[in-house]
């Protein structure tokens, strides 16, 4: 590695993937050091993760959360607010930005941090599916953002040294969820509780949902056109149980290249953070092992799980729909999680949704964000009320 240490904030540091990022920088102390964090309202596990790594300030975006913090008599200074995440991702003191937050709240942050020419990480999907064509193009330079998301990474780690124009179709893999093999009897009766519990990943709990249903690898699909400038019919999905091929890349010639290790995202947290280098295997992942390794690839089935078709249908009409497919989701995921729906009318109220909507194509970020909140309000009308 650099001789010198690499400079990180990291958005979103007391969730799932935050997590497994923090990890990477406690086994490689020598390489990192975290000099801002950010939450939103999680006082205690900000604490214990502040007296860890001992940051310049952190930010809790909830008001109420900052004074808490300040409260608790811990010296470390703290912010709060959406501004104090833009303030943190383009501050001079940071090399690289870590996106780990769930929503849309960092969207500007993460503008603003590639304006400002920093590295970027980042596992965040809602920023980028919702704001892409306000994204992407402020990307200065090769591999200045890199993706955290197991499959991206995996995808863009299988295309370093090739040329963009040679690529003819990547895939993603999905496990398929807990309820693969179900009936759509057996999933009209998934509980919350059923579906937050997902057999490979250890994910929040939006995100367990969404793998539950498919929606997650729907969202993906979207996210990878917008992170490796591809059109919809150059992106799919198969399914791979046991999830240790993350991402396929097809070339022109039809060879292919698929990225195989162990579900960890430790190890995608890695390859973004050390990028140019490979950072020594982390003791505490398990090794793969090549006799263990047994590949196979189903397609998905769009019928059980007609999530995935509602988003490949916004990844090919774009425009206002990656937007809409993001809000009416998250208003669907509160719903049920509120039992206010079933697990099979998910897919029933976000279509619902998307199809009243009669405005335009955005024209702005602003615009996608509201388009964003507007089907995310419609969802929880349809369904009752918040
Ligand atoms: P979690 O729910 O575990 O964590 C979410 C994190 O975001 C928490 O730190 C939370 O803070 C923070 N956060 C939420 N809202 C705000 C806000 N307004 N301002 C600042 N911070 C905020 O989610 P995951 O870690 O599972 O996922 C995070 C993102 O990464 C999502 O976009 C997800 O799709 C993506 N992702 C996740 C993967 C995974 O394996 N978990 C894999 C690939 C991508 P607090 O704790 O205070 O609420
Ligand atoms: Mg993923």
């Amino acid at each position: 590695m650099k001789n010198r240490r690499i400079k990180l904030a990291v958005i979103g540091a007391t969730g799932s993937v935050g997590s497994a990022v923090l990890d990477v920088c406690r086994a490689f102390p020598d390489s990192f050091e975290v000099v801002f964090l950010a939450a939103h309202s999680a006082v205690n596990k900000m604490i214990n993760i502040a007296q860890d790594f001992h940051p310049e300030a952190v930010v809790l975006t909830n008001p109420h959360a900052a004074s808490l913090f300040k409260g608790k008599g811990c010296s470390i200074p703290v912010f709060s607010g959406d501004e104090a995440l833009y303030t943190m991702a383009t501050h001079p003191h940071v090399d690289h930005v870590v996106f780990a937050s769930s929503g849309t709240a960092a969207i500007k942050a993460l503008q603003g941090a590639l304006k400002e020419g920093k590295e970027v990480s980042l596992a965040n999907k809602e920023s980028i599916v919702v704001g892409g064509p306000w994204v992407m193009p402020l990307v200065k330079r090769d591999s200045q953002l890199r993706p955290l998301d197991s499959e991206h990474n995996a995808i863009w780690q299988c295309l370093r040294g090739e040329m963009e124009r040679e690529v003819s179709k990547i895939y993603l893999t999905a496990s398929g969820g807990p309820f693969r093999t179900f009936t759509h009897k057996e999933l009209e009766s998934v509980t919350p509780s059923m579906a937050i519990a997902h057999p490979v990943w250890s994910m929040g709990h939006k995100l367990s949902i969404d793998s539950a249903t498919l929606m997650n690898k729907g969202i993906e699909l979207i996210e990878a056109m917008f992170l490796f400038r591809l059109q919809s019919k150059q992106v799919d999905a198969v399914i791979s149980p046991g999830s240790v091929v993350h991402g396929v890349v097809q070339f022109i010639d039809g060879s292919m290249k698929m990225l195989a290790s162990t579900p960890d995202m430790r190890l995608s947290a890695a390859s973004a953070l050390g990028y140019p280098e490979r950072l020594r295997a982390m003791s505490f992942v398990p090794e793969l092992s090549l006799k263990e390794l047994a590949i196979n690839f189903y397609p998905p089935n769009e019928k059980l799980f007609p999530c995935l078709a509602l988003a490949k249908e916004a990844a090919r009409r774009l425009g206002p729909y990656p937007a809409l497919l993001i809000g009416a989701d998250e208003g669907a995921i509160e719903a049920f999680v509120k039992n206010k729906i079933t697990f099979t009318q998910i897919p029933l109220v976000i279509e619902k949704a998307m199809a009243l909507y009669n405005g335009g194509t955005p024209t702005s970020l602003d615009e996608c964000i509201e388009i964003s909140q507007w089907a995310q309000h419609s969802v929880q009308e349809i369904t009752g009320g918040k």
